[in-house]
């Protein structure tokens, strides 16, 4: 599933990490849990917008801070590190599409090496032992895996939230049934043009712009909330609202657009990646269009979309506080290595799946020991050490800027972020 590889999946999601976190959104529908569910809209009260709506049920009224159990709090206490709150996991490889834009540049077919489900098994025994994280289970297709299920329940007997990142073409009403009783609160899923033609050429499948949608219509039917993904490169920039128009229609929970990340196959769509001006348009757009979505839209892994609403919001003479801004307010934008991970399907682990580096290897070492050793990780811990103008830049807490493509461009993580327009202020501070 090339899309939700590239959505979903692999790259943080600061806002399903709060939401969870704090137990904010959510609702119980039809007796099945849905804490990532946005009945009434924007949870965070972000100016302008919805407020909140119902939350009956969410995270915290089931008991789940991700990152907030008593090992996560005796990890961080211990090592002076944060433990991951979130881990994207390609469990295959293997995809019945052929995504332009994967960045696994999978394929359908058996991949050698991939983790068996003892491994997986073994992997989640290791890393309970420092966090109770919510647990992407992405790919490839996740959905290719027969043992997904075991997996799921495996996940959840051992304390962490499994949620699943499918393209949705597989989805029948078995498949939605079993997401449903098998407590998996929301899937994402990636649509990334609002009209069948354009769609299925980006994706390399005729039908699968109709077929993600009939699996859309048939999870919502089960009772599973849905996250519609948008990757936005330049062949579809223009067409952000009409896709946002299209998720309204669909009735889905949430609408996140993502900024091409040209690594995998992506790297083949280095020419479509938003020029730094259009980037910034794109996100300035979306802080005004989030004031009246009733989804829960959002820009996600878009670093700078967090220096932006500070701009903007001061702009409008307001301060970007919880209280008007919500989670926006409280999170950062480049979470990988700091609150992320990714684990391929081989095993390797990754700040996130569009950076290019493997950091070690569950089949090898613990995945704790990774997170709590790595060189890199920890380098990405440290501001201190961003290079070049995020060096300099008084946005670098909350945006950083987005490592993976720095290492793709200059071959450094740690190197000034290579698309954006902004241009320190020496000696300002972020409010
Ligand atoms: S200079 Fe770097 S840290 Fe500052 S806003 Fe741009 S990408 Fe973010
Ligand atoms: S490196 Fe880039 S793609 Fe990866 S988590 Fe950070 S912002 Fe997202």
């Amino acid at each position: 599933m090339s899309d939700d590889v590239e959505s979903a999946g692999t790259r943080p999601d600061p806002e399903l990490e709060q939401e969870l976190a704090d137990g904010e959104a959510g609702c119980g529908e039809a007796g099945v849990a849905v804490p990532l569910g946005h009945p009434g809209g924007h949870p965070g009260g972000h100016p302008g917008g919805a407020t909140g709506g119902q939350r009956q049920g969410g995270a915290r009224s089931l008991g789940f801070r991700p990152g907030g159990g008593a090992e996560a709090l005796a990890y961080e206490e211990r090592t002076g590190i944060k433990a991951p709150r979130i881990i994207a996991w390609e469990i295959t490889r293997s995809c019945n599409l052929s995504c332009a834009h994967c960045r696994a540049a999978a394929e359908f077919g058996h991949y050698e090496g991939e983790l068996t489900l003892d491994q997986i098994k073994a992997t989640i025994d290791d890393i309970v032992t420092i966090t109770n994280p919510i647990i992407i289970l992405t790919g490839g297709e996740p959905l290719m895996r027969p043992d997904i299920w075991e997996i799921v329940d495996y996940a959840q007997s051992r304390g962490a939230m499994p949620v699943i990142g499918t393209n949705a073409t597989l989805i029948t009403d078995e498949i939605a049934e079993k997401m449903a009783s098998h407590g998996i609160p929301r899937i994402s899923v990636s649509v990334d043009f609002p009209r069948a033609e354009e769609h299925d050429a980006f994706r390399g499948q005729p039908g699968c712009f109709d077929e993600t949608i009939r699996g859309i219509r048939i999870a919502k039917a089960h009772g599973v909330g849905v996250q519609i993904n948008m990757t936005v490169t330049t062949l579809n920039s223009d067409k952000v609202e009409a896709v946002h128009d299209l998720a309204e229609s669909l009735g889905v929970d949430a609408f996140h657009i993502f900024m091409l990340v040209p690594t995998g196959r992506g790297s083949d769509l280095l020419d479509k990646e938003l020029p730094p001006a259009e980037y910034e348009r794109v996100l300035a757009w979306a802080y005004e269009r989030q004031k009246t979505s009733p989804l829960h839209f959002k820009p996600t892994d878009a670093p700078h979309y967090y220096r932006i609403i500070r701009q903007l919001a001061k702009a409008e003479g307001k301060k970007v506080t919880r209280e008007e801004y919500g989670l926006d307010a409280m999170t950062r934008g480049c979470l990988g290595g700091i609150t992320f991970a990714f684990i391929s399907h081989v095993g390797d682990v990754q700040p996130c799946g569009y950076f290019d580096m493997q950091l070690g290897n569950v089949k090898k070492q613990r995945f704790s020991d990774i997170w709590t050793e790595s060189k890199v990780f920890n380098e990405l811990r440290d501001y201190s050490l961003l290079k070049g103008k995020c060096g300099r830049c008084e946005y670098k807490a909350v945006c950083g800027g987005c490592r993976a493509r720095a290492l793709s461009v200059t071959g450094d993580y740690l190197a000034e972020e290579p698309y954006c327009v902004y241009e320190p202020t020496p000696g300002a501070v972020t409010e």
